[in-house]
Parts: C-alpha cells; sequence; structure tokens
C-alpha cells in the first residue's frame, strides 16, 4: 500500500448525486472488485492498481473552513470516491474533523460506509441538524463479501454498527449496491435498524472476474435483479422502510 500525504486546492466539489461530495482522501483501502471509483485514477496520476493507494488530503479540514464561508449551504455527501471511514481515518482523523465544521455550521451531511469506525463520530451525528448515516452492504452472506470485497468490514460488523446508530436516534440507511447474490437475504438483518434503502444494481464490469472464477454469472441476469427488487420492495412495505430502486 501506497500511502501519500497531499495537500490539494479545494475539498468540497459539485457532485450530481447530491449537491458537494467530500472525499478526504484519494484511494480506498478496501478496494472493493466493483468499485466504480477506480475511474479516479485516470486525473490522479495513479499507476498502482486500485486498493493500492491512498494520498491522504492533509488539509482537508482547512480547506474546508474556508470553503463554508464561500459556497452556498447544501448537503455533503461523504464521501463518493472513496470510504470515509477506512483504516487510515483512525490515525488521521480528517473525516472527523471536517463533519464537526459541518455540523457545527448546520450543513445537511450525508455519511456513506462500510465501516463501523463511523462510530467514532456519534456525537457529531446526534448533535447534527441534519445527518443521514448509511452503510453499503451488498449481500447478507460474509462468503459472498469476502469474494468481493475482502478487505471491506464483515456484514455483521456494519449491521450492528446500523443498529447503534439508529438507536442512538440517528436516520440511517443500507445501500444495496451492487446487489450481490445473497442481497435478498438482508431485509431480515435491517429490518429494525435503518429508516430507508437504496437499492442499485450498478456497474459490475470490474466484478465480472470474481463472477467468473466462482461460477456466480448465473447471478447477473434481468431476472435475478427483478426477483431481488420485488423480494426486498416488499419487505420494505410490511415494515415501513421507505424502498428507493435507482436502476
Ligand atoms: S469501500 Fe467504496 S470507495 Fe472503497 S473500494 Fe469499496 S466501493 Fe470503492
Amino acid at each position: 500500500m501506497i500511502i501519500k500525504e497531499k495537500y490539494v486546492k479545494t475539498i468540497l466539489s459539485e457532485s450530481r448525486i447530491y449537491n458537494y461530495a467530500l472525499n478526504p482522501y484519494t484511494g480506498c483501502q478496501f478496494g472493493c472488485s466493483y468499485c466504480y471509483a477506480r475511474y479516479m485514477k485516470k486525473f490522479t496520476g495513479h499507476n498502482e492498481p486500485w486498493g493500492e493507494f491512498v494520498d491522504v488530503k492533509v488539509n482537508a479540514v482547512e480547506l474546508l473552513m474556508k470553503e463554508i464561508n464561500k459556497k452556498k449551504k447544501d448537503r455533503v455527501w461523504i464521501s463518493g470516491v472513496c470510504d470515509p471511514y477506512q483504516p487510515l481515518e483512525a490515525k488521521h482523523g480528517l473525516t472527523g474533523g471536517c463533519l464537526e465544521i459541518l455540523a457545527d455550521n448546520g450543513w445537511p451531511i450525508v455519511i456513506q460506509t462500510k465501516s463501523p469506525l463511523v462510530l467514532r463520530d456519534i456525537d457529531v451525528f446526534k448533535h447534527a441538524d441534519n445527518c443521514d448515516v448509511g452503510f453499503s452492504i451488498g449481500s447478507a452472506d460474509d462468503g459472498i463479501r469476502r469474494l468481493f470485497e475482502p478487505e471491506a468490514p464483515p456484514v455483521t460488523d456494519r449491521v450492528n454498527a446500523l443498529k447503534e446508530l439508529h438507536d442512538a436516534g440517528i436516520r440511517t440507511y443500507a445501500m444495496i449496491a451492487p446487489v450481490l447474490p445473497g442481497a435478498e437475504k438482508l431485509m431480515e438483518l435491517l429490518d429494525d435498524r435503518v429508516d430507508y434503502i437504496y437499492l442499485d444494481r450498478m456497474n459490475y464490469s470490474h466484478a465480472d472476474s470474481v463472477y467468473k472464477k466462482n461460477k456466480l454469472e448465473y447471478f447477473l441476469t434481468d431476472e435475478y435483479f427483478e426477483s431481488v427488487s420485488r423480494e426486498i420492495s416488499g419487505k420494505c412495505r410490511k415494515a415501513g422502510i421507505e424502498c428507493r430502486i435507482v436502476f
């Protein structure tokens, strides 16, 4: 893993999904096989494989303090093209530092992670005016998780963290994306821990080799996605959880 400390020129970028995205790191230690963020390499000049480099934006907090005074207040997605709670966050605390600034100034925040390290900032979430915290979880089966995202935290750790956040009164969601084999069982783990879920088929092209090596291609059919989305949306309806299907 090649880790470098970098000074960047800007930290709040415009986003098509939410109004702004904030990425305290370039690159991601989790290195998931299907990750669409690997396209970042084209723009950042990294030759290393995705998952084997991270640039730590050491001036992220300082920059954000300046940028919030210049930009129109709106929702900030943390992160978009990295996991804001990848292991390096335990040492650098950049996500935590940025969060405090946004929360203190009343900016709406959406967190998306795979890591229970997010719990470290639970007090900030509790006191923020408008904050959603979500976990990406593609399957209820930890064996499948290990095939596609071996470096990311286990499924149980993610659902337990969601429970702690939800029980603390924080608005929580699950991003079921990409839908992986075993996604149909996720509602059994999520029904008392999330306010809403997203379901997204997403682009699988980078995960193809994992599907092929493990003879899982039959999960890539339209019928599979349709039956999973029907099953999950039906269970959400019964549990009173909003289901947002985005594919
Ligand atoms: S955790 Fe998210 S950003 Fe990081 S490699 Fe996995 S999919 Fe990509």
